[in-house]
């Protein structure tokens, strides 16, 4: 299936005469596949993890967003597809556009597949397949090995994000707290909506 065949569920929620997020089809695949978590304030805070996973953004919502303690294992419930050009979107979505509110880029680097070290040298498709992902992020925020685990067979059932034992985990940190801006743009989601409200009042 190409990229254009899984945008499709992302294209049917948007309008893009009225959303500034990108249509996709575009987007450039770098030599190390892209991870990015968005803070996104929706209808309920949460952040969307994304995965650069053949040629699109695989997606969950993690509602309390990720944690650098193992012992904390945070929910994640698949979302839709997203076009690699997401992975550097913030601003303002309509609200009346699916998923609407405001998103900076809390975090975004680069991953490694963890399972194609191993013997049986898994795929990241293959592990998504199998509900079992382990990968090493080399972010701005958050670095070291992180699960991602299916708890249920079906393709829409939830999954877990577990941050593995390992020396980049720290049950100390908590850098949803204490590193609120955007690595992007060094704003936070609030000073997104303040400018967004100001452009929009200038125009008008
Ligand atoms: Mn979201």
């Amino acid at each position: 299936m190409g990229s254009d065949d899984k945008l499709q569920k992302y294209r049917d929620k948007r309008d893009f005469r009225r959303t500034p997020e990108p249509q996709g089809g575009g987007g450039s695949s770098s030599e190390k596949p892209v991870f990015v978590l968005q803070k996104h304030d929706a209808s309920r805070l949460h952040y969307d993890l994304r995965l650069e996973m053949d040629g699109v953004l695989k997606s969950w919502a993690v509602p309390k967003g990720p944690s650098t303690d193992p012992s904390q294992k945070r929910l994640a419930v698949p979302t839709e597809d997203h076009p690699l050009e997401y992975a550097d979107f913030e601003g303002v979505i309509p609200q009346d556009e699916y998923g609407g509110g405001v998103m900076i880029v809390w975090d975004k680097g680069t991953y490694r597949n963890l399972q194609a070290d191993k013997d049986d040298s898994r795929s990241m498709a293959e592990s998504y397949e199998d509900g079992h992902i382990e990968i090493w992020l080399e972010g701005e925020k958050l670095s070291g090995g992180y699960a991602l685990i299916r708890t249920g067979k079906e393709d829409d059932s939830r999954w877990l994000l577990i941050k593995m034992k390992d020396d980049r985990a720290d049950a100390r940190r908590n850098p949803t707290s204490t590193e609120p801006k955007s690595v992007l743009s060094g704003r936070t989601l609030e000073e997104v909506r303040e400018q967004a409200a100001d452009e929009g009042s200038e125009e008008s």
